[in-house]
């Protein structure tokens, strides 16, 4: 593509007079501009090339700027652009059925929001209304969005800057052999303790006092942790036995990610209400929404929902997921993201993980996986501490760029998340760059 490297820095210059950035010390930022991007691909504004093994903020699930979707986008721009949401709407019914189709279950009614964070809102609003109930019981190592319930619900470090602890949530230790809370020396041993650990604290904290437990069926940012054998099945009984609501965050994980359409499927449960937002369109329009279970939506049968927003199931949001749902049938991509995770990904990290010292952990499924960096096998020193960055991962980083390969990295681990679509020879051209990088990374350990 054609990049004018003198609108791109005059961007960067505006940027760094005008925008305010997510999550970050402003004056500390340098960001890389993106002038264009197409498939698996992105092009700063010198006219580089770089593979998007982050797919962005592991969204874009068919990459980018795919031409059915742009075209979807372009024709329900120039048809009807915004319609508030009171009114019925061709591209919002379709985009509801097509979802609605895919969720497990009976989660058959679909309340469109701008995105996860308020998606998990409403589905605690609804947990709650629902339940006359008010605790939230959510895991440690979880994100769930940045507004004021949803990053209080959050278990990972982003929640501490406002966490008020005026919102009822209640926190658990979800499983996690690798560093086990309890003393797990197997998979079984630790799906069991996780479930007794959480029945006490229902318990403890009284059942009657509890609406929801949200999860992310396989948390994502957090560190991609593959939820063992039997877990989500005891959440979902410990749940129904007391009344609460289980609520399955599937913002990054639903939709192909983890090759089917929603990682409860590996699973075999269907919770009270599923979240999702990111791939529902690949990003192109900002969109998310819950998926809500028969009961639930009966309690606002005759009784209005007191809740809602400008922009719910908006058209051009909708008409985009429209479009990538059918791009995604048409293609096979969820079958795809399957096939790489099982052939490709899943022997290749396998591989490093006995070549590379640095390498502590991989896991994973389809295109969702982590690497889990640290200093000493034997110890399990993370290559950075728990909520933060280090030197060596900052140079990591670099040299993945250095080699043309954008990574997600978050503390002391590297995600491979690719698009679900990417090819098999992109993806192996991205396996390798991150090879070499983890030799630089083994030089870092013990
Ligand atoms: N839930 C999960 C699992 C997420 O990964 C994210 C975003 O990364 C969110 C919720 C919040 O979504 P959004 O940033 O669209 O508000």
């Amino acid at each position: 593509p054609d990049v004018d490297s003198a609108a791109a820095r005059r961007a960067y210059e505006l940027d760094r007079k005008h925008v305010f950035h997510s999550w970050s010390a402003q004056d500390l930022l340098d960001p890389m501009v993106i002038s264009a991007a197409e498939g698996s691909y992105v092009w700063d504004g010198e006219g580089t090339r770089y593979l998007d093994f982050s797919s962005q903020l592991v969204n874009t699930n068919i990459g980018h700027q795919h031409p059915a979707v742009v075209a979807a986008i372009a024709a329900q721009a120039a048809k009807l652009c915004t319609i508030a949401p009171s009114y019925a709407n061709e591209a919002r019914s379709e985009a509801a059925r097509l979802i609605a189709e895919r969720t497990p279950g009976e989660l058959n009614k679909i309340f469109f929001t701008n995105g996860g964070a308020d998606a998990n809102e409403h589905a605690v609003r609804m947990a709650r209304l629902h339940t006359g109930r008010k605790k939230v019981l959510s895991a440690y190592r979880s994100y769930h969005g940045g507004t004021h319930l949803a990053v209080n619900i959050t278990g990972d470090p982003r929640r501490w800057a406002s966490d008020t602890a005026s919102t009822g949530t209640v926190h658990f230790f979800p499983p996690y052999l690798y560093r086990t809370a309890f003393h797990s020396t197997t998979e079984a041993e630790e799906s069991q303790r996780a479930l007794e650990h959480l029945e006490q604290l229902i318990v403890f904290e009284g059942a009657a006092t509890i609406a929801a437990l949200i999860l992310e069926t396989i948390p994502g940012s957090a560190g991609i942790y593959v939820p063992p054998a039997g877990y989500l099945q005891g959440v979902r009984e410990l749940c129904t036995k007391y009344g609460i609501m289980f609520i399955a965050d599937e913002v990054m994980a639903g939709f192909g990610r983890t090759g089917k359409w929603f990682a409860v499927e590996h699973f075999d449960v269907v919770p009270d209400l599923l979240t999702f937002a990111k791939g529902v369109n690949s990003g192109y329009v900002p969109l998310g929404g819950v998926a809500i279970s028969p009961e639930i939506a009966a309690t606002f049968g005759t009784k209005p929902y007191p809740g809602g927003l400008t922009y719910s199931g908006h058209p051009l949001a909708t008409a985009a997921a429209v479009a990538t749902i059918n791009t995604m049938e048409r293609e096979g991509v969820v079958d795809h993201a399957a096939f790489l995770g099982n052939d490709i990904i899943g022997p290749a990290l396998a591989d490093f993980a006995i070549r590379h010292k640095s390498v502590g952990e991989v896991r994973g499924k389809g295109v969702f996986w982590a690497i889990e960096l640290v200093k000493d096998r034997e110890t399990r020193e993370p290559l950075a501490p728990y909520g933060a960055s280090s030197p060596e991962m900052n140079q990591l980083i670099a040299a993945c760029k250095s080699r043309g390969l954008i990574p997600f990295a978050n503390f002391n681990r590297i995600h491979v998340v690719p698009p679900c679509n990417i090819s098999v020879e992109e993806l192996k051209a991205g396996l390798a760059i991150l090879d070499e990088v983890l030799d630089i990374a083994d030089g870092f350990a013990a």
